[in-house]
């Protein structure tokens, strides 16, 4: 494991704490992402998730995972990137009634074999908001070993879907499954097996995030094209739903 990942230890996670969100960014129509200042912070490993607990005046308890999408080098703070699920009761409330200054709940990180820890080359797979805790996995490796082989492959609906859009570079490689953007020249249709035969580099340990369709459907395709199962590692973040 190169050194540069090694203060990064993965511990218990801390106690439940008060955080400020101190920053939001809308990231698609129906993504945003929320920056939030703990006072009991401690380094994540690239991968890992906080729980967000919402307590209503009756004491009831509405508590869901989010991944952190920043490198755990952002001291102090956290950045999490939420998607408004329709009829949810925990991710609406983030994106119309959480405002910047605002305090939330939360704990973490907490511990997972969905993390990073410095192997290579590495082939990241994610589906719509599966995307998240890649992104932190791919934010971590530019800001420490930028040389170090890491693709991106991403699959979202349309153009309107995509997160972190301006952070996509040369490493990212999107798929559009509906709508591809006007003169897209590029991927479209859900991921298949040529798409990861461009992106896969032999004894890439593999991190594949999104619906539990999508999870199945892309550790399939890296089976079929050889990788070892035990270089697969999954994070499912829900019940059936969009192969996006
Ligand atoms: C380890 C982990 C990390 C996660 N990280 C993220 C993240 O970074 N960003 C993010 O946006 N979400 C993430 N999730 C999903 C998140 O925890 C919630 O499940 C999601 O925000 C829905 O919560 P809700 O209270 O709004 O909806 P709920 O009230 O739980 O559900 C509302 C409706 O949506 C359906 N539903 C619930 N979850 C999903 C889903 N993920 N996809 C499709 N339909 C769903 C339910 O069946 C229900 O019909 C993660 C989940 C896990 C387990």
């Amino acid at each position: 494991m190169p050194d540069v990942l090694s203060p990064v230890e993965q511990r218990a996670p801390g106690r439940w704490q008060i955080g400020t969100v101190t920053r939001i960014k809308r990231e698609t129509p129906h993504v945003k992402s929320f920056r939030i200042a703990l006072p009991m912070w401690m380094p994540h490993l690239p991968g890992q998730h906080y729980d967000v607990r919402l307590t209503a005046p009756d004491g009831y308890h509405a508590q869901r995972s989010y991944s952190v999408a920043s490198s755990p080098l952002d001291e102090g703070q956290i950045e999490l990137t939420i998607d408004r699920l329709e009829e949810g009761e925990v991710s609406p409330y983030f994106h119309d009634v959480v405002e910047e200054g605002d305090q939330v709940e939360l704990r973490g990180p907490f511990a997972s074999y969905f993390v990073w820890r410095g192997e290579d080359p590495v082939l990241l797979i994610g589906g719509g908001s599966g995307v998240v805790p890649l992104m932190a996995i791919l934010r971590h490796r530019r800001r420490t070993m930028p040389d170090l082989p890491m693709r991106l492959v991403y699959s979202v609906r349309s153009s309107d879907d995509v997160i972190y859009a301006d952070e996509l570079g040369d490493d990212s490689l999107l798929t559009f499954t509906r709508e591809p953007p006007d003169g897209w020249a590029g991927h479209t249709g859900r991921i298949d097996g040529p798409l990861i035969a461009d992106a896969l580099t032999p004894s890439a340990t593999a991190f594949i995030c999104g619906s539990n369709g999508f999870v199945e459907a892309a550790s399939q395709l890296l089976l079929g094209a050889g990788v070892d199962p035990g270089h697969i590692l999954t994070e499912r973040f829900g019940p059936t739903g969009s192969m996006a």
